[in-house]
């Protein structure tokens, strides 16, 4: 194996003179470096699929003075107890950045945003967080759009701020390596985004037990499902009325009255079907017209499927931007 050596009196004179990061102060450099070292993945935690520690540096050093300029609320440097709340803005706005420069195109035609500066700025609300989730948000929004695997989505906001905690305590940790006990000021692993197992041994919290559970649920509701032939779903027969939930896309019940209204097509003459408002069918058209540029295949939207919060499109997610 070649030993591969790195001068890092080299790396810091590089860094100072390199002219996209002239908007960072020299002091925070090297622990923004450090901070983008191991968020990006490291021993202690996860790594975004797709997003490998080049793509962190190349997209921090793209959109730095975004990320960490003076301007901004929040700096990647900021990983102590005190001021973490602060870096997390940071950490979500470089976040925001990989995802949106992978799904660029999107932004440009569907926002008319070439920067995600420039989305940000279009976005307004009561508090800094506040505005930073909503952001989020909406690049999360594009880019379930286009996805194939759910590995390639955005986390939630919660499992965001449990892996930003869990990059604080790393980059707390490596600090005190030099220090006489390496414990001091280092916060418990359950309170920084792990959990103690029962054998001792610490594992990634992904996500809040509330999300977790949701997710579950969802997942529930869309393979699971009743089959009434004649109770029309509105007895507690029905094993959807019996959990207090609608019937989904996986019952085989037929004349369901446990649908909230919706009528499935294929079982009612189109002049019946009022339950399908015009806001879905313009939602509908564009989607379709969003599309139809893009989709090579010239296949017609078999395999598009609308809901009022997802759409997807198996053909168009192939199309993803690898640069
Ligand atoms: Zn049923
Ligand atoms: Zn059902
Ligand atoms: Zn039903």
């Amino acid at each position: 194996m070649t030993e591969r050596k790195l001068n890092l009196n080299t790396l810091k004179r590089c860094l100072n003179q390199d002219p996209n990061l002239a908007s960072i102060s020299p002091d925070m450099k090297c622990n923004i470096f450090k901070t983008l070292f191991i968020t990006s993945g490291c021993d202690y935690i996860s790594y975004f699929s797709g997003h490998g520690k080049a793509t962190f540096i190349e997209v921090f050093c793209q959109n730095a003075q975004f990320i960490c300029g003076t301007e901004m609320e929040g700096c990647l440097s900021e990983t102590g107890s005190q001021d973490k709340h602060k870096g997390f803005l940071a950490f979500l706005r470089l976040v925001g950045c990989l995802y949106f420069k992978k799904h660029w195109s999107s932004f440009a035609t569907q926002h008319s945003c070439e920067t995600p500066r420039q989305l940000f700025e279009s976005v307004l609300a009561e508090t800094v967080k506040k505005r930073h989730e909503m952001w989020i948000n909406m690049i999360r929004e594009i880019v379930s759009e286009r996805i194939l695997s759910e590995e390639e989505r955005i986390p939630s906001t919660s499992a965001l701020e449990r892996h930003w905690n869990r990059t604080c305590w790393v980059s707390q940790f490596w600090q005190n390596a030099v220090s006489q006990d390496v414990k001091v000021g280092l916060p418990l692993p359950e309170e920084s985004g792990w959990m103690c197992q029962e054998d001792g041994c610490y594992a990634i919290g992904w996500d809040s037990i509330e999300l977790q559970e949701r997710v579950k649920g969802t997942v529930e509701f869309l393979t699971k499902g009743c089959s009434c032939k004649k109770s029309k779903c509105i007895t507690s027969q029905c094993s959807c009325r019996k959990q207090q939930k609608n019937c989904g896309p996986a019952c085989k019940c037929m004349d369901c009255g446990n649908n909230n209204g919706h009528v499935e097509n294929s079982r009612v003459d189109q002049s019946e079907d009022d339950t399908y408002s015009d806001e879905d069918h313009r939602e509908d058209e564009n989607v379709n017209n969003y599309y139809s540029d893009d989709d090579e295949s010239g296949s017609e939207s078999d395999n598009c499927y609308v809901t009022s919060e997802v759409v997807v499109d198996f053909d168009v997610m192939m199309d993803i931007d690898e640069d």
